[in-house]
């Protein structure tokens, strides 16, 4: 299968590069280290006719959370009718493993969340999963 592409979006710089070297033989992962960033990306990949496949989103962020961005990437994608298996897979990677938080992040339509540390085997098995590899 062709590598797909793949969006870290992760403020802390320790978490993203682990993530990164996760998925680097997988996909083209690009990095994002902010809410605003991580819109910018999804829109110009999005304009270039490449969207990505899957978002690792952080939900802790300084300014523009994780939950922000989820909406923000919905609401672009629903502008332009991406809907059901056009729509990236995104999966919330969070130290806040309350329920509100991850009900929050299902009702803005996200398809899964792992609580950190992410292991590698646990976000290949979930990658598996959503039918991207
Ligand atoms: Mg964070």
């Amino acid at each position: 299968m062709a590598p797909f592409r793949a969006l870290v979006v992760e403020d802390d710089f320790i978490s993203r590069t682990v993530l990164q070297k996760y998925l680097v033989e997988y996909a083209q992962c690009d990095i994002a280290i902010n809410g605003e960033e991580a819109v910018l990306a999804f829109r110009i990949a999005m304009d270039e006719g490449n969207p990505y496949s899957l978002i690792l989103l952080d939900i802790m962020m300084p300014k523009m959370d994780g939950q922000q961005v989820l909406k923000d990437v919905r609401k672009l994608e629903h502008e332009r009718g991406f809907y059901g298996s056009k729509e990236a897979k995104i999966i919330m990677i969070t130290a806040l493993d309350d329920p509100k938080n991850i009900m929050d992040a299902f009702k803005s339509e996200c398809e899964s969340y792992l609580p950190k540390p992410v292991k590698k085997e646990t976000l290949l098995s979930e990658i598996r999963n959503l039918g991207l590899l």
